[in-house]
């Protein structure tokens, strides 16, 4: 039996039965990305044994015994490098683990170093914006993961993780976990600790699970979730015990169809995939409506706004001076070598897609254009959540496909950022409303590409996400289909 197969809940259950040791599952894992890492090339850091200590269950609550789990590069992990897949970053050893981290930690889950690809500081919809270059998809390796937590969604599909954190921006949870066919939950803002997250867009980011089922979904979240007095955004609010969720009926749930997510530009396939979801979810009793979210439209120019502008501030610490790379070749007689050494560092150190994030987020905050563009974004934002709170007046939830298309080849749109930007087109909306989304794979295309659904729930209806999401799954073997290697 090969253990890097099976789920965490699957693991368990043999932890449990004293059918294997912890030790067990990495050595399978191991053997899995001898054969498969250099194919897929989602991992960008992974050591070969884990730092002194970590391989012993650090708890006594020990439940999850020792399950190793990826972490996107963004996530800092005390003692193993955390680059977010940048140049200005290489070699930063964060001092300290992010607070997901350190709450994996307590319930026994094994923190070894086992870091995925990323876009360059969560840049992109494609992994292909990283300094270690592309990760290939499980299921056709000429095809991007998606983004830009495409390195954790491919080492799920493709077995090299029993389950995995990535960061969710705009996106970047479901849409990679669409295009690899796993489950990737974004939670509600505020749900999950973002201390020890290296931020992008500080009111937009949020950790989230990337796993092979809904269940093992519910245990993560049960984990990484509650308030954090590290993040001053975190919301001390209860959180339920996520996995009663699991197992529920949805007859007589309320769905909505926002008919703004159903036009030109959704690829026949994936509608024809949706039409099939809803078809099934009716006949278990689920009722469904169609209704608007009129400024939809808006979603992807206001992100570009709001999410650069706070890039742009939140990049501004990486100078040269405290974290990572430092440009060597600097000009000594120069009247002024700080500047020169700032300037190299980040002219050298950041990607084309942070130069680019950079440059035009400083443009929207400049004197003169901050009301024009950054103001009317920001009132716009709150026209986008309210048509969300419109809707959960009278709706359990939200249902659309993850993202408008599959997976898309390696190279194809990365000389058009535009033509990137809108593979988030159905994503964005529910980080610049707060709300919580989860992406499960719904069916494939005839190349066998994967298709993704996506559920939205009111904030802190996580249990919503997770009711429906495991309810289709179970009736359906998607979740069951591996890529071949
Ligand atoms: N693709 C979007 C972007 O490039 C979202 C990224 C994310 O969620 N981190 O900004």
């Amino acid at each position: 039996m090969e253990l890097a197969k099976l789920t965490a809940h699957e693991i368990i259950k043999k932890l449990k039965n004293k059918e294997i040791a912890a030790s067990d599952i990495m050595h399978s894992l191991r053997n899995r990305m001898a054969g498969v890492h250099s194919k897929v090339r989602g991992y960008v850091r992974v050591s070969s044994s884990a730092k002194s200590g970590r391989t012993e269950v650090e708890s006594k609550n020990s439940g999850l015994m020792g399950i190793p789990i990826a972490i996107k590069d963004n996530i800092c992990t005390q003692g193993y490098n955390t680059e977010c897949c940048s140049k200005i970053l290489e070699g930063f050893l964060p001092p300290y683990d992010a607070t997901v981290v350190r709450k994996l930690k307590e319930q026994g889950v094994a923190i070894f170093e086992l870091k995925t690809n990323m876009d360059e500081f969560a840049f992109g919809s494609s992994t292909e914006n990283s300094c270690f270059g592309p990760t290939h998809n499980p299921w056709d390796l000429d095809c991007v993961t998606g983004g830009s937590s495409g390195g954790s969604a491919a080492c799920v599909a493709s077995d090299q993780a029993i389950w995995a954190l990535g960061s969710d921006t705009g996106g970047s949870i479901r849409q990679p976990a669409s295009f690899c066919g796993v489950v990737g939950l974004k939670p509600t803002y505020g749900r999950v600790s973002r201390y020890g997250l290296i931020a992008f867009a500080s009111s937009l980011d949020q950790i989230g699970p990337i796993t092979k089922d809904v269940e093992d979904s519910a245990l993560l979240m049960n984990i990484i979730s509650g308030h954090d007095p590290l993040d001053s955004t975190s919301a001390d609010t209860e959180v339920p015990d996520y996995t009663r969720s699991l197992g529920s009926d949805v007859k007589g749930l309320k769905i909505a169809l926002p008919k703004e997510y159903f036009i030109e530009g959704l690829d026949q396939e994936v509608k024809t995939a949706l039409d099939q979801v809803i078809n099934h979810l009716k006949a278990k009793g689920a009722i469904f409506k169609e209704v608007s979210l009129p400024h939809t439209k808006y979603a992807v120019p206001v992100y570009y706004i709001i999410a650069t502008a706070e890039a742009s501030s939140n990049l501004a610490r990486f100078d040269g001076v405290q974290y990572g790379f430092r440009a060597k070749n600097l000009e000594p007689r120069t009247q002024n070598l700080l500047i020169d050494m700032y300037k190299k560092s980040r002219g050298h150190g950041f990607g084309e897609e942070a130069k680019r994030r950079i440059i035009l987020g400083t443009f929207v905050l400049s004197h003169g254009y901050y009301d024009a563009y950054y103001l009317r974004a920001l009132k716009v934002r709150t026209l986008i959540k309210n048509d969300f709170d419109q809707v959960f007046k009278e709706f359990d939830c939200v249902i659309t496909p993850t993202s408008p298309t599959v997976a898309f080849k390696i190279k194809e749109r990365t000389d058009d950022p535009l033509k990137m930007y809108l593979s988030d087109i159905y994503t964005i909306s529910a980080n610049l409303a707060g709300i919580p989304g989860i992406s499960i794979p719904c069916g494939f295309t005839k190349k066998g590409l994967p298709v993704g659904l996506q559920i939205l729930a009111k904030p802190f209806n996580e249990e919503v996400l997770i009711k429906a999401a495991h309810n289709y799954e179970q009736s359906t073997e998607w979740h069951k289909m591996k890529p071949e290697f």
